[in-house]
């Protein structure tokens, strides 16, 4: 069509879905949808919020394996279930140094002592 930029579209990049896109992110507008969805349910909860972009960083590396499943948590030693609320832990002695993720009730669990 004359006048018109031309995008490039091409195949979602979710496995298994055959949508088409020209989205930047490369992903169609289904599937931007669901991860909006994931991503606020893997926000940070409110007790997190004074934590600095060290930790938000650290955090959204391990997001990603931790949804995967297969990780620890590091207090109790059983598998964060994908899904189910984490937090970063720090170690007892030094806080500002982080252990990895913990499941939110072990990680509550040592606050307010
Ligand atoms: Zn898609
Ligand atoms: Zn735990």
């Amino acid at each position: 069509m004359p006048g018109r930029a031309r995008r490039a579209t091409r195949v979602c990049s979710t496995p298994g879905c055959a949508d088409l896109t020209d989205h930047p992110s490369g992903l169609c507008d289904d599937c931007r949808a669901a991860r909006y969805k994931q991503a606020d349910a893997a926000r940070p909860s409110s007790a997190e919020r004074g934590y600095g972009p060290a930790h938000q960083q650290l955090r959204r590396e391990w997001a990603p394996r931790v949804e995967a499943g297969g990780v620890n948590c590091t207090r109790c030693g059983i598998l964060i279930v994908p899904g189910t609320a984490w937090d970063l832990g720090h170690d007892d002695n030094d806080r500002s140094r982080y252990t990895g993720p913990e499941h939110q009730v072990c990680n509550r669990a040592t606050r307010g002592r």
